[in-house]
């Protein structure tokens, strides 16, 4: 992944002129709706294409650097879409402000067998080689990332029930712990104690979106579904497909799907909230104490 860094820029003007050529501009830039972290736009070029642009505080740079090496890992597989990373940069106009430059997406029209065919473009990412992702290690990921605003540590790990453990849960307990009562933390050690040993290591690891809700999914105009705002690791697929049923759920016939492209080891159904604890202790990070009681239902039961 080090060998294909993504280009930076020190201004837009600068990233537009190296990307299309010196005569190129931006003659207009619309807000796109849908995000809840970054500010983003569809710029439209002189030479009538259009890019997406993502914008943030210059302090917050690290979010893009972070997002398009995600992109980069799933465009790396080449089994399923995701937007083409063109740069990113600060830009010292307007106050300062980080930028991310990527393909626009024109959505279209869902093909016939959208959702199988999306179950298996995800199956054949989660069959993809993962060794050029982590570095030192099988699962992780070969810098730290975010999950939403959140910090994602990934150390490289060999065993993923230690990885998830040490580099998803416990760091989100510890951001959590002024939440919980003395007793709560008493549960949690236990449950700590005990999740290695309910948790499987994979047949083999997997590059993982690490966000997939239907938020982080579009129909491209090809009418398939495509990936974006990843928070990527190496790791068990089966906690890709966990998250995809946390808030709502896809399809059955998704399931159904993904089920037939890739052999599920028995009993996934009773690990997927604990693959889920670590969203919700994230949104009890992020956005407060509502997560606490779907956090603790999850800890109570081991
Ligand atoms: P945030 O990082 O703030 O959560 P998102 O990555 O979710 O932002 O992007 C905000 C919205 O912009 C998405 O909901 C989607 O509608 C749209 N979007 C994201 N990436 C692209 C893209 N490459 N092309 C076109 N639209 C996009």
């Amino acid at each position: 992944m080090k060998s294909e860094a993504v280009p930076y820029f020190p201004s837009l003007d600068d990233a537009i002129a190296s990307l299309f050529g010196g005569g190129i501009k931006i003659l207009r830039s619309d807000r796109v709706a849908g995000g809840d972290i970054n500010y983003a736009y569809r710029l439209a070029l002189s030479d009538g294409a259009y890019i997406f642009m993502k914008a943030n505080t210059k302090e917050n740079a690290s979010f893009f650097a972070a997002e398009a090496a995600g992109l980069a890992a799933i465009a790396k597989t080449g089994v399923i879409g995701t937007p083409h990373i063109l740069g990113r940069g600060i830009d010292l106009g307007r106050g300062g402000y980080s930028f991310l430059l990527m393909e626009f997406i024109k959505s279209g029209e869902r093909v016939s067998g959208y959702w199988e065919t999306f179950a298996y473009e995800l199956a054949a990412m989660h069959r993809a080689e993962t060794a050029n992702f982590v570095d030192g290690g099988i699962y992780g990921f070969s810098g730290d990332n975010y999950i939403g605003a959140g910090g994602q540590e990934n150390v490289p790990y060999e065993s993923w029930t230690a990885f998830f453990r040490d580099c998803r849960l416990v760091p989100q307990f510890k951001r959590a712990v002024n939440y919980f009562s003395t007793a709560e933390l008493k549960k949690i050690d236990r449950f700590l104690e005990k999740i290695e040993s309910v948790l499987v290591e994979p047949e083999f690891p997997s590059l993982l979106h690490g966000d997939l809700w239907s938020g982080n999914v579009m129909t491209g105009n090809n009418g398939k579904a495509w990936l974006i705002d990843p928070a990527v690791y190496v790791g068990h697929a089966e906690a890709d497909l966990a998250m995809t049923e946390l808030f709502g759920g896809f399809p059955g016939v998704f399931y159904d799907a993904y089920k037939e492209a890739m052999s599920m080891q028995p009993e996934y159904s009773s690990r997927r909230d604990f693959y889920n604890l670590y969203h919700l202790l994230n949104h009890l990070n992020l956005f407060g104490r509502t997560y606490l009681p779907s956090v603790m239902r999850i800890v109570n039961k081991l």
